[in-house]
């Protein structure tokens, strides 16, 4: 093998390398930005339940408070109607509201209750359904932590690599380093062996002449224009 096919070898090798390192970290960036995503879904979810719990609880209050309202109004009212100097027509109409008041009560008390007891028992389950999603979200925080790590590292690993290049590409005769660089932008796999007179990158027969060359030398593919080597 001669040193020109050796250094272009290893400048392949080398981008090969490059190359698995970048798939390897959008790997871990196409997780991380999952993984993110799952957790501002779960958190979406749990909200709203937790909304909607927050809003029943604002209902019962002011339920409750309703009913308070209309008890101390039919007490107020009922005081007067025993203490005050009020005419025959006032009085009746100070009856009929707290009639209407008494039957109301009842009814908004059983509503008051009802709800109560609706809150009572989801409490439980919120709470419960909070601890279970801070706790999920706490080993997915911890997931992703470890992904960060690992990117910072395979990160740093690409970035010496990619230093490193420089050195191979030098090693490499230029004209030569310029027809693999072209290559490289169209093909993964712009250095390929000839296998049985078959050119591995396109899988075409090549010439009899470049046959015969490439067991000298670096030879394009006359179909494909890889560069060509023997094994
Ligand atoms: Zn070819």
């Amino acid at each position: 093998m001669t040193d020109e096919l050796e250094a272009l070898l290893e400048l392949y090798r080398h981008d090969g390398a490059i190359r698995e390192q970048l798939l390897k970290i959008e790997g871990l960036q196409r997780r991380r930005a999952s993984l993110a995503e799952a957790i501002a879904r779960e958190y979406e979810e749990f909200s709203s339940k937790k909304k909607a719990f927050e809003e029943l609880q604002r209902h019962s209050r002011e339920k409750s408070r309703e009913v308070d309202d209309l008890d101390a109004q039919i007490r107020a009212d009922t005081e007067k109607l025993r203490t005050g100097l009020l005419s025959y027509k006032e009085m009746e109409a100070l009856r009929t509201r707290v009639e209407h008041a008494r039957a109301r009560i009842d009814q908004l008390e059983d509503e008051a209750l009802a709800l109560i007891t609706q809150v009572e028992e989801q409490a439980p389950l919120i709470r419960a359904a909070e601890q279970e999603f801070l706790k999920w979200k706490a080993k997915i925080e911890q997931d992703i932590a470890e992904i960060d790590a690992e990117l910072t590292r395979y990160t740093a690993e690409l970035e010496r690599l990619k230093q490193e290049r420089a050195a191979r590409a030098s090693a490499v005769d230029p004209g030569l380093l310029q027809r693999y660089e072209e290559l490289r932008a169209r093909y993964e796999d712009p250095l390929v062996p000839v296998e049985h007179g078959v050119c591995t990158g396109c899988k075409l027969r090549v010439s009899e002449i470049t046959a015969e060359r490439v067991r000298h030398e670096i030879v394009a593919c006359e179909n494909c224009s890889r560069l060509l080597y023997v094994k």
